[in-house]
């Protein structure tokens, strides 16, 4: 009879101890969901202008292709999504601050569209106030200081006109800044460049610092009063790329009281990802160079927003891990009050393994809490710094 009774024990005991774990497990992700929709979720960069400019697309459906539309960020919890105004960089001098205008006024236009989901947001105060009412903040950023045309009077045309923030410089340099992304012309911001930084102080715009040479972003930080941010960067101790921040930037942005928005971007996050696109484009390169040069500035922004995804290997792609590795080092260097996200997923474009697009967010969330972070903490990166330097910078 013993003999018997003793594997029913025994299997009646694991039955309970499974049954214990599975309640852990589900008790511990209904607690993440639940952070996860308590927390601000801010991603602070994505050129979703482009698709509403040059594909006629409407944000309000799920748009075939794409990491981000109206949809997919709801699913994700996404409360904040700062919208880039990429100006294509031969659009400058002399077409940037048009194609500014075309993007916005498109930009404008579609969140007008979809004002039962989303809304314009100028300042921190209105983002608090549009996601209290349940819909999606957008605040409007220009990506690429040469959409001004060395002009301060246009810097306060795009101001007025419900622009917030402003990338300093894309991959050229322009009359005021330099990008790091070419040889010093200027060696950081030159006379005009810091005029540029006390004018975006006194019209209260967020400065951003992505792209920007590193002298650059140390001169900014010398002339502005207000915190800056790199909105969509990675960290050059894990990845030793130019467009990643160094551990002594990082310091320095946390002593200014800035934020840095941790990009997906794949080249970004990992160094053997990056040499695969560097080879990959080496061998496309030589066919686009033969191609003759399009006049139509409009068009030829549309064609090369649409070969995009084109030069992107489909092998070997980082993880979410590796974009929580950088979260990680960031929180290390330059401590969890400076630390958010800029996603720059591009529509065509691979994303990291994990994340799908905006409705996966929650994954950043719960990989989070499964590194150890403790839930203010998750709030900050998630997005509560962010709308500290958003609220100090642009309140009016
Ligand atoms: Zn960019």
């Amino acid at each position: 009879m013993k003999k018997v009774l003793f594997p029913l024990v025994l299997m009646i005991c694991l039955l309970i101890l499974a049954s214990a774990i599975m309640q852990a497990a589900s008790s511990l992700k209904n607690e993440t969901e639940k952070l996860h929709q308590d927390a601000l979720v801010w991603d602070c960069h994505n050129d979703l202008a482009y698709r509403v400019l040059y594909e006629g697309l409407d944000i309000g459906h799920r748009l075939p292709a794409g990491h981000v539309d109206i949809p997919r960020l709801q699913e994700g919890g996404v409360d904040v999504q700062v919208v880039a105004l990429f100006i294509q960089n031969f659009n400058y001098p002399g077409h940037a601050a048009e194609q500014t205008r075309l993007l916005l006024e498109a930009m404008k236009a579609a969140i007008k569209k979809n004002s039962d989901t989303v809304e314009l947001a100028r300042t921190g105060d209105d983002i608090e106030r549009i996601v209290k009412s349940g819909k999606i903040a957008m605040p409007l950023a220009i990506e690429g200081g040469h959409a001004i045309e060395d002009d301060i009077a246009i810097l306060r045309e795009f101001h007025s006109k419900g622009v917030s923030s402003m990338t300093l410089t894309h991959n050229i340099h322009h009359g005021w800044a330099d990008t790091a992304a070419k040889k010093p012309r200027w060696h950081g911001l030159n006379d005009l460049g810091r005029e540029v930084i006390r004018e975006m102080n006194r019209l209260g715009m967020v400065i951003d610092v992505s792209h920007v040479s590193d002298e650059t972003f140390f001169d900014v930080l010398e002339t502005s009063e207000d915190a800056v941010i790199f909105s969509h960067s990675g960290c050059r101790a894990l990845n030793e790329h130019r467009r990643n921040v160094s551990d002594d930037m990082l310091r320095a942005l946390a002593k200014n009281g800035g934020v840095i928005g941790i990009v997906f971007e794949l080249n970004f996050l990992s160094h053997e990802y990056a040499q695969a696109t560097r080879e990959l484009r080496a061998i496309h390169r030589p066919w686009f160079e033969k191609l003759p040069p399009i006049e139509d500035l409009e068009l030829r922004s549309a064609i090369e927003h649409l070969q995009q995804g084109i030069a992107w290997p489909l092998e070997n792609k980082p993880t979410i891990e590796d974009l929580l590795d950088h979260i990680d080092h960031a929180v290390k260097i330059a401590g969890v009050d400076h630390v958010g996200l800029g996603a720059d997923m591009y529509p065509r474009t691979p994303s990291p393994v994990g994340i799908r697009g905006a409705h996966d967010y929650p994954n950043i969330t719960n990989g989070l809490k499964e590194r150890g972070y403790s839930d203010d903490d998750v709030k900050k990166i998630m997005g509560g710094n962010f709308l500290r330097v958003w609220k100090t910078v642009t309140s009016e």
